[in-house]
């Protein structure tokens, strides 16, 4: 239902709850929070409000300037903290969250057991994470672009690897997505008000462009992998 992404030189977690609480009036029945330091990713998530989230995250702090949080509007597998995201693949090196529905979850996710995968969750969503492990090949945007000609169905997508330290990948398609530009830092959103106090130049996503982001550069590319030549949009209304 509602995504949140930050890289830059601040602590992640605490940046992320409140972008999450700027859309909790789009309704929501988990949230959870993946922040990325030295080589590792720290999950935190729960089903219910955005305090109980904000309260397990301050007594067990997941520490990193790079992170991608989620408030869940569950489609499939009931509200729960395994079915909350963030999703990781089995090892854990991928992690993503993810807004929409994935119409062909269940014939994907028949091919990944065939290989091997363990999946935890119920949610249509957890196939991205294994998908995406599975494609990896040299970097996580190629195998990100990968997993996205695979999927059917609607998808907002944040994703980190500890493969690929140091970004964080975005791409959309039938569910929104815009990136927010700052200084030194960079966000990504399913809604403008959530990154609204730290910037108001942002680039809105199209169908099927996807984002690289990292801490002092924001690339996007269209479907072709080609340079999509974004203009930056200012935002100059308050939330
Ligand atoms: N379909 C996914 C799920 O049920 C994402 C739902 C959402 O957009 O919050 O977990």
């Amino acid at each position: 239902c509602g995504i949140v992404g930050y890289i830059g030189e601040k602590e992640a977690a605490p940046i992320l709850v409140e972008g999450l609480k700027k859309l909790e009036y789009r309704g929501y029945d988990s949230a959870g929070v993946a922040v990325f330091k030295d080589g590792e990713i720290s999950i935190r998530k729960r089903k219910g409000r955005l305090a109980i989230l904000d309260e397990e995250v301050t007594k067990n702090p997941a520490k990193g300037n790079i992170g991608i949080g989620h408030t869940r509007w569950a489609t499939h597998g009931a509200p729960s903290d395994i079915n909350s995201h963030p999703h990781c693949n089995n090892d854990c090196s991928v992690t993503i969250v993810h807004n929409g529905i994935i119409e062909n979850y269940m014939d994907l996710k028949e091919d990944l057991v065939a290989k091997g995968y363990r999946f935890l969750s119920e949610t249509d969503t957890e196939v991205i994470a294994h998908l995406i492990d599975d494609l990896y090949k040299t970097d996580l945007l190629t195998a990100v672009q990968e997993a996205a000609k695979l999927l059917k169905g609607s998808y907002a997508l944040g994703v980190m690897s500890t493969k690929d330290p140091g970004k964080i990948i975005a791409v959309r398609k039938d569910s929104p997505l815009v990136v927010g530009l700052g200084e030194r830092e960079n966000f990504i959103a399913s809604d403008i008000p959530a990154i609204l106090s730290h910037t108001r130049r942002v680039y809105l996503l199209d169908d099927n462009e996807i984002a690289i982001l990292t801490a002092d550069d924001v690339k996007v590319l269209d479907k072709y992998g080609e340079e999509a030549g974004k203009q930056v949009f200012k935002v100059d209304w308050d939330a």
